[in-house]
């Protein structure tokens, strides 16, 4: 019998602790997100960021731009967060613009406001082992996962497919340095099925349908970061559920997996902040 890692009831294990914390806490913490254009996926994500954030009794500010700001404009703006005390974490949303630089944006948050953890000090802490202000939110989400189920990762065989700076490489920098041996496949990797049947966890940032039950060993562990939509509009993620489930000893579920945790992850960063700001 697989068990399913169930993100949706951690979150709210971790919501009720954090609403506590919050309550007891003199000065709030504030999370400022920015928002450029009018992609409605990012419309519906920052809503969602708000909304949680307001309901944990953390404050939120949303700045909304047009698709046509400058990105001297952005940046500006960006400075006058970091330079406001009363802002204590800031998160741009992603994708911008294509005339913006998405790298040079990412580079004028604050290191101590950073709440995604994607700074070039945070990732650079990170990427030397040393301890960041606070950790990507879904490479923090998948490992609170893990952890809640008491999943060891010391001396495992991981296989992490995708390697992007939000998740792919974080995720598999945090794995090495709580010494799993790590493999990372990208598009250009030869025979992936091959590499994944020697896995003891796999985890799949792709966005497209990729990890069937032919490419893994039996009892592994499978974590879907995946989220699209299928042909025909539903939610998906990378795996191939139904097969996958009859094999691994535990799969996250798309969605109520790895979605719900990154935004806990995501409270828990702002709160982290708060407190190393204040
Ligand atoms: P991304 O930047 O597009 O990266 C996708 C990665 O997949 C790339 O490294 C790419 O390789 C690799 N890839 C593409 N086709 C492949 C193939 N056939 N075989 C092996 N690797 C392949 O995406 P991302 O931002 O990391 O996000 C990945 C997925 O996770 C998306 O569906 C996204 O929506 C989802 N996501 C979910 C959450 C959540 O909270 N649940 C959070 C973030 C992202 P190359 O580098 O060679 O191009």
């Amino acid at each position: 019998m697989t068990t399913i890692l169930d993100g949706k009831k951690l979150r709210d294990k971790i919501f009720e602790q954090l609403k506590q914390k919050i309550d007891k806490l003199s000065k709030k913490p504030t999370l400022a997100v920015i928002l450029v254009g009018d992609d409605p996926a990012s419309k519906i994500y920052v809503k969602n960021k708000k909304r949680t954030a307001e309901n944990l009794g953390i404050n939120s500010l949303v700045f909304e731009y047009p698709s046509h700001i400058t990105q001297e404009e952005l940046l500006n703006k960006i400075k006058e967060l970091n330079n406001d005390k009363t802002i204590t974490a800031i998160l741009v949303q992603l994708p911008l613009p294509d005339h913006i630089d998405k790298y040079k944006v990412i580079d004028t948050i604050s290191p101590i406001k950073d709440v995604d953890g994607l700074t070039p000090f945070n990732s650079g802490k990170l990427f030397a082992g040393e301890k960041p202000y606070v950790y990507p939110c879904t490479p923090k989400g998948i490992l609170l996962l893990l952890d809640e189920y008491n999943i060891k990762i010391d001396g495992k065989n991981v296989v992490v497919i995708g390697r992007s700076n939000l998740v792919g490489k974080p995720i598999a920098q945090m794995l090495l340095n709580r010494n799993a041996t790590v493999t990372v496949c990208h598009s250009h990797t030869k025979n992936l099925a091959e590499i994944t049947k020697t896995a003891d966890i796999i985890i799949s940032a792709v966005g497209k349908k990729i990890v069937g039950e032919k490419m893994l060993k039996s009892n592994c562990i499978v974590i879907d970061v995946g989220i699209f939509r299928d042909d025909n509009g539903k939610i998906s993620g990378d795996v191939d559920f139904d097969n996958v489930s009859k094999i691994a000893s535990h799969i996250s579920p798309v969605p109520g997996g790895v979605g719900p945790m990154t935004i806990a992850s995501l409270m828990l960063n702002t709160v982290e902040l708060s407190e190393l700001n204040h």
